[in-house]
């Protein structure tokens, strides 16, 4: 399976690292080794002086598919779950500086976390789906998939133009404003609504 990221897909994260409005969503990927086992807490790698959260709406695949049109997008996915892409975003800047690629400072061990999902049918549009993240029980992290710059199907149209989908992949679909360090000894729960769907603890 893959993991497959949208960068810059909320305005209010876009300013708050003073980054520029894609005119076509940001893509880039993560390994299979980069998730943390669900009852594992998260340890800050010591390559790193600022590792952040991004809280963020993850589709899974449920069907193979390339070339999908965006109006047949909602037939190849039925869950909505939620998930950290965390960033060790001093690694990352000073890779952005360079142009050069960013993998290691998003797709190393354990920065992948992935709760629970729900059913798609649970929810009236997949566009109006509220979701946060609180750290030691204070909300930091509010989105609404309303503010996306690229829909869901959009998402999945536009990867699956370069990248077979098949099941079971999961796609990131960005971040909102509130992206912050974490330090050793926080607790982050991620809700959709009020939903609880994952707690972690960092290390
Ligand atoms: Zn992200």
């Amino acid at each position: 399976m893959k993991i497959i990221c949208i960068g810059r897909n909320y305005n209010q994260h876009i300013s708050e690292l003073n980054n520029q409005r894609p005119e076509e969503p940001v893509v880039f990927l993560k390994p299979d080794t980069s998730i943390l086992l669900k009852t594992f807490p998260f340890v800050i790698p010591e390559f790193t002086q600022d590792c952040q959260h991004e809280v963020e709406i993850v589709v899974k695949i449920n069907k193979v598919g390339k070339y999908i049109s965006p109006k047949f997008a909602h037939k190849y996915y039925d869950q909505i779950g939620l998930g950290i892409d965390f960033t060790a975003r001093d690694v990352q800047q000073n890779l952005k500086e360079k142009g050069l690629p960013w993998e290691i400072a998003k797709g190393f061990d354990g920065s992948t976390v992935i709760g629970n999902f729900l059913s798609k049918d649970q929810f009236e549009s997949v566009q109006n789906i509220e979701f946060s993240l609180e750290k030691n029980n204070q909300v930091v992290q509010k989105g609404n998939t309303k503010d996306m710059l690229f829909s869901i199907d959009e998402i999945i149209s536009y990867v699956s133009q370069y990248f077979t989908l098949k099941i079971g992949d999961l796609i990131f679909t960005g971040t909102p404003a509130g992206v912050a360090k974490v330090l050793s000894g926080d607790q982050l729960k991620g809700y959709i609504a009020d939903i609880q769907m994952f707690d972690i603890k960092v290390l």
